[in-house]
């Protein structure tokens, strides 16, 4: 028998149905602990689901190339408004369809072909739109990477100002997807100041953490702040601008119609729901409990003889360097999934393997604080994950599997009832 919110689908098109209802499956009886990955509201969905999907709206609020786009500003102006207030910023683009085209729009708003740019590197936490040579950003521009520091694992502010002066960038770049360490946008701003450079903070990992004041806001330090709505935002897929009035007028017209064509409005619909709920107490104490969360999967793993970079996390996710452990990144990887538990390898710094192998895993508690695990669950999970990773290399995974299953069964899927 269909889901009776599905049940249309089910009888135009049984193949994505099937899809559609065992990636529920999967998701139920697995522990995603992906840092990107969150769950969002049954609100967020059914907004995203909506009518809105079927509506062409170039260009913005008051000025569309088309006709009927009355509602269409109604949910934009709201998204805008949300946004700008959730962050105190004074301009709010909403249109890029992802944090990807997010960072380009800046780079094509304030950069010439060949400038140079000052990233995070990649392996040391940064993302691929910071200068990766197969990345656009890393073909379009001269790019220079700063990382971490070899002992401590944490990024040395002298470090960066040295590679600024010397380099003397347009622009530079802060923000990470994999480094578990408050940023200090004051110090990346002085350093800007110092070498006459822009300063961008991509904040695609952060923004929930940001939103509920648990990590400093980089409004006010950056001349242009990116982020992605779907990681710990727990939005629809998508990703905003922020920035002041006289670069916002430009930052749009790259947006439309220098970059995008119509924008996706149903999840421009969703980001304002996902904005809305996060203006709420409870939405903070979320984050709270994402924060609480690492800490204490943090400490629990390291209490059981595993190594995280850098020691420790201050954010929501934490990186385990599994060749301490006597395995590939890969190789974690692949056990846990068999019994359950979904996690991406990663590279660490100073990475020694190929990025298809890494030496390494990264962990995020988003997933799991939203679908109501604390303290006693994280515990639970510590246990299991240690097992694993330190089982020798014929293990079974039966019992636990098992394990897993019972603790993702104590905690339905939210906004998932039928
Ligand atoms: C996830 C991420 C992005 C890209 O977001 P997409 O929505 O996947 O395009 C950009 N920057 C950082 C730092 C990220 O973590």
């Amino acid at each position: 028998m269909a889901r009776h919110d599905l049940d249309v689908l089910a009888q135009v098109d049984p193949q994505v149905y099937e899809a559609i209802i065992h990636e529920e499956e999967r998701q139920s009886n697995h522990l995603e602990l992906i840092a990107s990955e969150n769950w969002t509201s049954k609100a967020v969905r059914q907004a995203v689901g909506s009518v809105m999907t079927d509506k062409y709206a170039e260009g913005y609020p008051g000025h569309r190339y088309y006709g009927g786009c009355e509602y269409m500003d109604v949910v934009e102006r709201l998204a805008q408004e949300r946004v700008k207030k959730l962050f105190s910023a004074e301009h709010a683009n909403v249109q890029p369809h992802a944090g990807a085209p997010a960072n380009l729009a800046v780079y094509f708003t304030a950069l010439k072909p060949g400038d140079r740019v000052l990233g995070m590197n990649l392996s040391h936490g940064g993302h691929l739109t910071h200068g990766s040579p197969v990345n656009f950003s890393g073909k379009l521009y001269q790019v220079e990477s700063y990382g971490v520091d070899r002992e401590t694992e944490r990024l040395d502010m002298d470090q960066v100002r040295e590679i600024a002066k010397a380099f003397q960038p347009h622009m530079i770049v802060a923000g990470a997807s994999a480094y578990p360490r408050i940023l200090d946008f004051k110090a990346f701003r002085d350093i800007a100041n110092e070498v006459g450079a822009l300063l961008m903070v991509d904040m695609a990992h952060i923004a929930g953490l940001v939103a509920a004041g648990l990590h400093p806001s980089p409004v006010g330090f950056a001349d242009f702040v990116t982020s992605t709505t779907h990681k710990t935002l727990r939005g629809p897929r998508g990703g905003f601008i922020l920035t002041n009035e006289a670069w916002g007028k430009k930052i749009d017209k790259t947006i439309f119609p220098g970059l995008q064509g119509g924008p996706l409005m149903n999840l421009i619909a969703g980001k304002a729901v996902a904005f809305g709920e996060a203006l709420t107490p409870s939405f903070r104490q979320y984050q709270v409990q994402v924060v609480e969360n690492a800490h204490r999967l943090a400490q629990q793993l390291m209490d059981r003889g595993l190594r995280l970079v850098s020691g420790g996390t201050d954010n929501h996710l934490m990186l385990v360097d599994t060749k301490h452990s006597g395995i590939t990144g890969l190789e974690a990887q692949e056990r846990l999934a068999q019994v359950g538990i979904t996690v991406n390898k990663n590279t660490i710094p100073f990475e020694t393997e190929k990025p298809t192998v890494t030496s390494g895993i990264r962990l995020g508690t988003p997933q799991i604080t939203t679908r109501g695990f604390k303290a006693e669950q994280i515990d639970a999970l510590a246990d299991i994950i240690v097992e694993t990773i330190q089982a020798p290399h014929d293990f079974n995974p039966e019992p636990l599997r098992r394990r897993v299953e019972a603790l993702a069964h104590e905690f339905p899927l939210p906004g998932l009832d039928d």
